[in-house]
């Protein structure tokens, strides 16, 4: 016990541990052994950090102008570039994700806090013209008020910083709650809010075990808006919730992301989108590529290519610098994967690559995975395995191409790869999907918005627009005369 890192929750400017005083402690899925201690949190835990909250939004948070929020942010920004290791660390000891993926990522996450920073003192508001005479109408950009941001396990700061950085730079306070699989690196990013100079309060982190946590920040009458990632089956619990509360509400939510390929392709490039889409990072994320739809004329070309890749990708240790993919990220994801990969060998579906776990590697190491001989209703083409398990569909034209990829009640991303300019725009209009990239996967940034059409969300993160998430728009009415009118009729 003694060898276990000990991390603390964030609550009103100060670590604390639960109320209970009850601990948990968290895996490291490459060695399958805990290896950090952190605070097992429950509702009295919420109520505390919901408070918290909502006495920061009437401080000194509240009286700051989007200037002073936009220098607090980008001090954050350089803090989170300054520890981009440490962080990258704890992500890879708590999910076993990739230190190579992770430092990179880390060392871009930056990026997030100053593009919103630049957004922080340009909340303008509009005067709008009116035909009622002698009135002056303006508008003014006021913050939601207390976010609750639930994050799921698969890229807990990454998906953390697509709420935190647009709900600061509107000036709400927020809960952060991280998965139970996955606390340990967003208790590690709250050790930076106070060296940053956030006055207490203004972000707090509770985390728990039992997902009754989650539930109970969903619900929390104190709170105003719930920003939430995680699987479609938990966004659905969240929105009844919120529209219990009536509280807005953004869900990003699960995939079943379709990458067509058109004989034109460069195979060897959409071979190679194909290993990013849905072998990088295990396969571990909301926009993994898991579906390719490709020409029949080209299809035992391109799945050879990708399964010759496959064979070689490197599992091993994630804090390696040659090893190209990790475990799966816990035990009961691991499960659910084998389990997608025995029902598709039930339904008929044929291995041209993987197909199994790799018991000689010990921890949760499942093999890139190749499914050819699938049908639009095998059960591995319509849900996400969120593993790394491609399921690869024939087409014979552009149109069947389109309705094979919009067969889904999903919609969060897609690709067409071709080199004819009119059929990949063509295309790229009738994916419904929130992201399409033409000749590329899985590429992001924080001035692009992100997120899904169906099945797959409610809103979006990211881009400018994302600050309409995290504000109100009030209108104010000024009479110019100092007079008075008739009070029995609408002005
Ligand atoms: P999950 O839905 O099981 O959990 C997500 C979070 O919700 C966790 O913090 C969990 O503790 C919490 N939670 C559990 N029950 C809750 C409740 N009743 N109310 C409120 N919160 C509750 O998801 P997961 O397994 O952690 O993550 C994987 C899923 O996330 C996948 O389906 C994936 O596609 C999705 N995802 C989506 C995106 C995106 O941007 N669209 C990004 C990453 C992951």
């Amino acid at each position: 016990m003694s060898e276990l890192e000990r991390f603390r929750m964030l609550i009103g400017g100060k670590g604390v541990d639960a109320i209970s005083g009850r601990t948990f402690e968290s895996q490291n899925p490459y060695t399958g052994r805990p290896w950090a201690v952190v605070p097992d949190g429950g509702p009295a835990d919420v109520d505390a950090a919901v408070a918290a909250a909502r006495s920061a939004l009437g401080g000194e948070w509240g009286a700051m102008t989007g200037f002073a929020r936009a220098a607090l942010l980008r001090r954050l920004a350089d803090l989170v570039t300054e520890n981009a290791e440490r962080l990258a660390r704890l992500e890879v000891d708590d999910s076993g994700k990739l230190y190579r993926e992770m430092i990179g990522q880390l060392g871009g996450m930056g990026g997030w806090y100053h593009y919103f920073a630049g957004l922080a003192d340009k909340l303008e508001g509009r005067q709008i013209p009116v035909p009622n005479p002698d009135h002056l109408v303006y508008t003014r950009r006021e913050p939601v008020g207390v976010v609750a941001a639930i994050t799921p396990w698969n890229s807990p700061l990454l998906l953390m910083t697509w709420k935190l950085a647009p709900a600061l730079a509107a000036g709400c306070t927020l809960v952060i709650k991280p998965s139970e699989h996955s606390p340990v690196s967003t208790l590690g990013f709250a050790e930076l809010i106070e060296q940053a100079g956030f006055p207490p309060g203004v972000v707090n982190v509770v985390c728990g075990l039992s997902r009754e946590v989650g539930a109970a920040l969903a619900g929390h009458p104190g709170v105003d808006k719930v920003a939430f990632t995680g699987s479609t089956a938990t966004g659905r619990a969240v929105a009844h919730a919120a529209a219990e509360n009536l509280h807005k509400v953004t869900l990003e939510l699960g995939g079943k992301s379709p990458q067509i390929v058109f004989p034109d392709a460069d195979l060897h490039a959409a071979a190679n989108g194909l290993v990013a889409g849905v072998f990088a990072a295990t396969g571990q994320t909301c926009m993994a590529g898991s579906r390719l739809i490709v020409h029949e004329s080209v299809h035992d070309e391109l799945v050879a290519l990708i399964a010759a890749r496959a064979a070689t990708i490197r599992l091993g240790d994630p804090h390696a610098a040659d090893t190209e993919m990790g475990p799966v990220a816990n035990g009961p994801q691991y499960e659910k994967v084998l389990g997608h990969l025995r029902t598709a060998l039930a339904e008929g579906a044929t291995v041209a690559a993987g197909g199994a776990a790799d018991a000689d590697l010990g921890g949760y190491f499942v093999r890139p995975t190749v499914l050819t001989g699938v049908t639009p209703g095998s059960t591995v083409v319509r849900e996400e395995v969120f593993g790394p398990v491609l399921a690869v569909l024939p087409f014979t034209d552009e149109d069947e191409a389109l309705e094979l990829a919009n067969d889904t009640p999903y919609g969060l991303a897609g690709a067409v790869w071709t080199k004819d300019v009119h059929r990949a725009h063509r295309v790229a209009a009738k994916l419904r999907a929130g992201t399409v990239w033409i000749n590329a996967y899985r590429v992001v940034a924080p001035s692009v918005p992100f997120g899904g059409f169906g099945q797959s969300g409610l809103g979006r993160e990211n881009g400018a627009a994302a600050m309409d998430e995290y504000t109100e728009n009030k209108s104010v009415w000024v009479e110019l005369t100092g007079g008075t009118r008739d009070p029995f009729t609408l002005g």
